[in-house]
């Protein structure tokens, strides 16, 4: 999404910003100050865009597409939460639909995300250098939580959604209720590749369309077509021809392989 929009979004200049049937509240915050500013670049941090806006005070526009936000240049069907107007020799529209409203699209001073607590604790970028196999290993050590919604949660590495946490650990044959600090080395690097190759094939493949999903120009992404267990509940697996299962974990539906996945052993409790 972020190489589709720069080049159509970078030194544009906002006309108008309207806010559509969108909730009250921080997630639609400041959209009154968008308009005449520049917008300077479309950078992303994990599933974060950032674009930092011209002006004496320095802020930033924020774009979270939750988990139904799409982003597109013509107007959608319904469930249009803002509409932005693009000055130019060719004025055009940003649209940012959202049936289910985990979506965000505000205003900030740049780098304050006190409003936002997962961008202020966001681990690093999964397709950057700072994320290294090493430094992985620490944030893992250091964690409590089972692996599946460590991921999730965006602070050991950022950009893995619940589509490709279940996809990378069923690569590295890890069930995700697995404990993070108790992975060993080998594990670790395994995840770690996994979550780099996941993340760069559905890139490459302008990502997944399960429902929502759609790029700027309207396209479903196509990586959906290499998803080996997520949503495939009751198939085959296609690395050993065990039947994929459907579980809860952290809340989220979770598929994995039980054959290539073993559950975690449960701890004895000592006696007494
Ligand atoms: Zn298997």
């Amino acid at each position: 999404m972020r190489r589709e929009l720069a080049p159509w979004l970078c030194g544009r200049t906002v006309a108008s910003a309207e806010r559509v049937d969108a909730p009250p509240g921080p997630k639609y915050a400041g959209l009154d100050r968008l308009r005449g500013r520049r917008i300077e670049a479309v950078r992303r941090r994990g599933k974060f865009l950032l674009l930092p806006l011209s002006g004496a005070v320095a802020e930033e526009l924020i774009v979270h597409l939750g988990m139904t936000g799409v982003l597109s240049a013509n107007p959608p069907a319904g469930h249009l939460r803002v509409r932005l107007r693009l000055d130019g020799p060719e004025p055009s529209t940003l649209y940012f639909r959202d049936v289910r409203r985990f979506g965000r699209f505000t205003v900030v001073p740049a780098g304050d995300y006190r409003s936002l607590p997962t961008l202020a604790a966001l681990g690093p970028d999964a397709l950057a250098p700072e994320f290294t196999p090493e430094g992985f290993a620490g944030s893992l050590g250091r964690s409590g939580m089972a692996i599946k919604p460590l991921l999730l949660s965006q602070r050991a590495v950022a950009g893995v959604g619940n589509i490709y946490a279940d996809e990378a650990l069923w690569r590295s044959r890890l069930h995700p209720e697995r404990s993070a600090s108790r992975l060993t080395k080998r594990q670790v690097t395994a995840l770690h590749a996994a979550i780099v190759a996941v993340l760069e094939e559905s890139v490459a493949l302008q990502g997944t369309t399960l429902h929502d999903y759609r790029t700027l120009g309207g396209r479903s992404g196509s990586f959906l077509e290499r998803l080996a267990v997520y949503g495939r509940a009751g198939e085959s697996c296609p690395r050993c021809g065990g039947t994929v299962v459907r579980l809860v974990v952290g809340q989220r539906g979770t598929h994995v392989c039980p054959r290539c996945q073993p559950a975690p052993q449960r701890r004895s409790r000592p006696p007494g």
